[in-house]
């Protein structure tokens, strides 16, 4: 299935946001767009002729040529979700937004959810932006290196072998011209995780 990505324009005012975002349908219509750009391809035949049945919470698309119905959320992170689209949407810009990161406690009355509700969508938000980061980072042309970070300890052993270093994989992806466009670190378990890389 296709990623599909709600993004929204940097430096968004909240008044904007609640302006453009404040009711269920504005966030099913946004849903929509980024779903199925094109219009509604069922996820099963591919098809694009389709019906729409109107359930008890969100509506169903429901595919002419093979009948497979499709909520707007199933597939993302919202499936099967008792949530408002709103606060979705509410936490993916107020977690997008904060620039040093904000936790789920704040997440949590901010939403005028229960805690336990914040943490989850909070966790779930992270690991799709997680997600959609490594993604990034595969495509195009990339370099990668082991690295070490740390390991400033004094008596240690030094290099590959030190107790003190954590093990890193640094990727960077390069843009026609060679520059630096994106960059990601990710600790490893050790160096045999990197497998074929090694040169
Ligand atoms: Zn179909």
């Amino acid at each position: 299935m296709a990623r599909s990505a709600i993004q929204f324009q940097r430096g968004l005012s909240l008044a904007e946001f609640q302006r453009l975002y404040g009711t269920e349908e504005q966030c099913q219509a946004a849903l929509e767009k980024a779903r199925w750009p094109d219009g509604f391809r069922c996820p099963r035949c591919g098809g694009h002729e389709h019906g729409v049945v109107h359930g008890r919470r969100l509506k169903r698309y429901q595919c002419r040529s093979c009948g497979h119905q499709a909520t707007l959320t199933a597939g993302t992170i919202m499936q099967a979700t008792k949530l408002p689209l709103t606060t979705w949407f509410q936490a993916f810009y107020l977690i997008g937004q904060a620039k040093t990161g904000i936790s789920s406690l704040e997440l949590s009355r901010h939403l005028g959810v229960k805690y336990d509700t914040a943490w989850l969508l909070h966790n779930k938000i992270l690991r799709a932006m997680s997600e959609r980061e490594d993604a990034y980072v595969l495509r195009g042309k990339i370099q990668m290196d082991d690295a070490y970070l740390g390991g400033e300890r004094t008596g240690g052993k030094v290099g590959r072998g030190s107790e003190n270093k954590i093990p890193i994989v640094a990727a960077v992806s390069l843009n026609e011209a060679g520059h630096p466009i994106h960059a990601k670190i990710t600790p490893v378990i050790g160096l045999r995780d990197l497998g074929g890389l090694q040169p």
